[in-house]
């Protein structure tokens, strides 16, 4: 196929991809690369479109943002202010988590949520990982 875009087109479609893999998802990529746990990216036809797929395992990751999807810990606690307009908004988010960990469920696929303050600890992140993706621990593994 003949790529007929810009330069400009392309950079900017660049730009859009990079936004999109930065910060804790970033993280979590790395350390499965790194581990050679072979993933695919963000699957648009699974229900929740998590950001991380394992189709052969049947195993899904959702890296989540603590405040936007109400992570039970210091940076997702809900805002004093404005509660009107982000507690509805907030709510909507944890809502279609916890819809698509099910709907996903039924499908046959297991789920499994990282946390953006997780990636603050690579190790314990990388145990996560492991048990969910191999079943075992990875330090059980190695001895
Ligand atoms: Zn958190």
């Amino acid at each position: 196929m003949v790529d007929t875009r810009t330069q400009e087109q392309r950079s900017r479609i660049m730009a859009s991809v990079r936004q999109r893999h930065t910060g804790p998802e970033w993280a979590v990529r790395r350390l499965l690369h790194a581990h050679g746990l072979r993933y695919r990216l963000h699957s648009k036809t699974l229900p929740g479109k998590p950001d991380i797929v394992f189709p052969g395992r049947k195993r899904a990751i959702f890296v989540h943002g603590c405040f936007w999807h109400g992570h039970n810990c210091s940076k997702g606690r809900q805002p004093k202010s404005r509660l009107e307009y982000w507690g509805p908004k907030l709510r909507a988010n944890r809502q279609r988590d916890e819809w698509a960990v099910a709907e996903l469920g039924r499908l046959g696929w297991e789920s499994l949520v990282v946390w953006q303050c997780e990636t603050k600890d690579p190790e314990a992140l990388l145990e996560k990982l492991w048990v969910f993706l191999e079943g075992t621990k990875k330090t059980d593994r190695q001895q």
